[in-house]
């Protein structure tokens, strides 16, 4: 973000460039503030931090260049060349589709904010249909998305208080024999931090050794002081609870879009394609 803001030839040279999409040269022309604010919202909500707790929050672990979040977006962007295509559907792991490329999944709580987000992710390819089945007693079902030759998505059944066990097992199937799911993005409510619940998703992820990523929803809802809490709860919580997460939160909302093109970015990277 510093090499961002400090040279300002950096973001009109992004915005002329060939292979700036045409929708990150319109994000770079937004004010300095406005743009850390979309970019960047945990070094936002660390402006707010008292100087002596900012070595509690990790912020930059993973920090990536503007040209590496403008080259996300062109991932993340359908194209001819780079067809973005909902593929299938599936209620057991052996009814998944066979894709050899590196997969992501995303998993959490009915309601998190999970299809919204992926919606979000996938606002480049806007052909995509992000379906949803919410009916109660309608089968949940993972769904499988292609990203041009780069990577799957996966979309995971949202879990609840009452999820039933065949769901859990699908999950929990999933996780553990998923040979190519190369991360785990658990969901968690920015609002109401984690609930019971989550610690089910969790402790699978500990207990499989996956390694996975807290993404924080909803961020545009609350308070800066009460993001801004629940952001160093959870960091402790990650801090020392946890061994497989990546000890950096990724806050986003699906409403403003703030932390979606670093989340866009950072699953780039951990497929392979920001190499
Ligand atoms: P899912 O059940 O996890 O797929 O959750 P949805 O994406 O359907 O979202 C649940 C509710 O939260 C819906 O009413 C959404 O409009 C709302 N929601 C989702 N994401 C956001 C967000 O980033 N900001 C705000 N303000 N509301 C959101």
């Amino acid at each position: 973000a510093e090499r961002l803001f400090a040279m300002p030839g950096v973001l009109e040279l992004l915005s002329r460039s060939n292979s700036t999409s045409q929708a990150f040269a319109e994000v770079l022309r937004l004010p300095k503030q406005q743009l850390r604010k979309l970019l960047y919202p945990l070094q936002e909500v660390e402006r707010f931090l008292a100087p002596d707790r900012r070595q509690d929050l990790h912020l930059r672990i993973f920090d990536p260049s503007p040209e590496d979040i403008a080259r996300a977006d062109n991932v993340f962007t359908a194209t001819k060349g780079n067809r973005i295509d909902y593929v299938s559907s599936a209620v057991r792991i052996d009814h998944a589709p066979d894709l050899p490329r590196p997969e992501v999944c995303f998993i959490g709580r009915s309601n998190v904010g999970k299809s919204s987000l992926i919606k979000a992710l996938f606002s480049l390819a806007p052909e995509v249909e992000v379906r949803v089945s919410k009916k109660p007693g309608h089968t949940k079902k993972m769904n499988f998305f292609k990203v041009g030759k780069h990577f799957t998505v996966v979309d995971m059944p949202g879990y609840g208080y009452r999820a039933p066990e065949d769901f859990v097992d699908m999950v929990e199937t999933y996780l553990k024999e998923r040979r190519n799911l190369k991360r785990t993005f658990l969901l968690v409510d920015s609002v109401v931090g984690i609930q019971k619940t989550d610690n089910i998703a969790i402790e699978m992820c500990e207990e499989f050794a996956l390694p996975y990523v807290i993404v924080l929803t909803k961020i545009d809802k609350s308070s800066k002081g009460h993001l801004l809490k629940q952001v160093l709860q959870i960091q402790k919580f990650v801090n020392t609870k946890t061994q497989g997460c990546f000890p950096q939160l990724f806050p986003v909302s699906s409403v403003t879009f703030s932390g979606i093109h670093l989340l866009r970015s950072f699953i780039a990277s951990v497929t392979g394609n920001l190499d």
